[in-house]
């Protein structure tokens, strides 16, 4: 339920209704706007007792949440949050890049690429260093090794990091060297991980499942915001479709879809949503387009070279072009004179 304070509402009568929802069993959480503030009742508890709140002085009305998510719906929270990771800031005014390779292979191949991607515009650093492989016998990831490169590429740099963390046991270790947590499309719905990242002081990067829909992913991320952490970005990967020219499909709706639904910011990662590189430039002009909040890209020195992921990373030049392109204006519609 959600109570919606009227615009002169004064702390006191705020702060009784906080008081009010903890009574009939549920935890308030409490969003100020510039004028009005929404106090929500989340949780289960005795629903009559928020109800009977329409009365209280300073409340304009009581409404139901629409949706099974609470904290990450717009109706809590209709303003958009950013999300900050070092300086660089999701969900702002600006489109924010995070490039690197799928795996992190060796200092060399890292280093090289955060000075490229950054080069090109790139404002965050990728790189995996736990890896889940969809075969065992594939490349896993450096681990240790992996992050101690990534801390230092990225010091080196000035970009802050981003990588995957497989499991609740890796969270410290990672914790101490990455910028931002990546939650893997595979572990969406690792429930244990979720609860534990909630509790942790970094950001977290939310893959969506590759079967999951909207709603599942959204809910993924209330299990974040709903443990205290509220710095999370949900990102569209793609989707497990019938075709099978591309690895995924790009739901590029679901972008537009979970910007109407939730505050949070949404980036869109081309490079698993096609599997080519041919298609890179072109879906990230189309997520730009579409409203993300940013993109994640695979960039390889030699892709042909690449332990993961080589068929949809780029090489520094064509990451550069992709950069470039993003600029580009979009075609004239016939008939429809340009605004000035
Ligand atoms: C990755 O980012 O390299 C990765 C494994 O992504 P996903 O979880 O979306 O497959
Ligand atoms: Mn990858």
């Amino acid at each position: 339920m959600i109570v919606n304070m009227s615009e002169g509402a004064t702390e006191d009568q705020i702060n009784h209704i906080i008081d009010r929802i903890r009574e009939a069993g549920y935890q308030p959480h409490v969003t100020r706007g510039t004028s009005k503030t929404i106090v929500a009742a989340v949780g289960s508890g005795r629903r009559h007792e928020i109800e009977a709140l329409q009365v209280a002085p300073g409340v304009e009305n009581v409404v139901p949440i629409a949706q099974p998510f609470k904290l990450v719906s717009r109706q809590v929270k209709p303003h958009r949050t950013i999300v900050r990771v070092g300086e660089v800031e999701i969900g702002g005014d600006t489109v924010v890049v995070i490039a690197g390779p799928c795996s992190v292979e060796s200092r060399e191949q890292l280093v090289n690429t955060a000075h490229a991607v950054k080069k090109a515009g790139a404002s965050m650093l990728r790189g995996g260093a736990y890896k889940p492989r969809t075969s065992p016998y594939d490349f896993q990831g450096l681990g240790v090794e992996a992050l101690k490169i990534l801390r230092e590429a990225g010091d080196e740099t000035g970009l802050p990091v981003v990588t995957e963390v497989m499991g609740t046991e890796d969270v410290d270790l990672i914790c101490e060297y990455a910028d931002m947590l990546q939650v893997g499309a595979r572990n969406m719905q690792n429930f244990n991980l979720l609860r534990r990242l909630a509790t942790v002081q970094k950001p977290v990067l939310l893959k969506r499942g590759p079967s999951a829909t909207v709603k599942e992913w959204l809910l993924a991320a209330e299990y974040l915001l709903a443990g205290g952490n509220r710095d999370v970005v949900l990102c569209e990967r793609g989707i497990k479709t019938f075709e099978t020219e591309t690895r995924n499909t790009m739901d590029l709706s679901a972008v537009a879809l979970a910007h109407e639904l939730s505050h949070l910011p949404v980036v869109a990662d081309p490079s698993h949503g096609t599997g080519k590189q041919s298609l890179i430039a072109a879906m990230s002009r189309a997520a730009v387009a579409v409203g993300a909040d940013g993109l994640i890209i695979e960039v390889h020195p030699c892709p042909e070279r690449a332990l993961s992921d080589g068929p949809q990373s780029l090489d520094f030049v064509a990451f550069e072009k992709v950069m470039r392109g993003l600029t580009d204006p979009l075609r004239e519609i016939t008939g429809l004179v340009a605004r000035a």
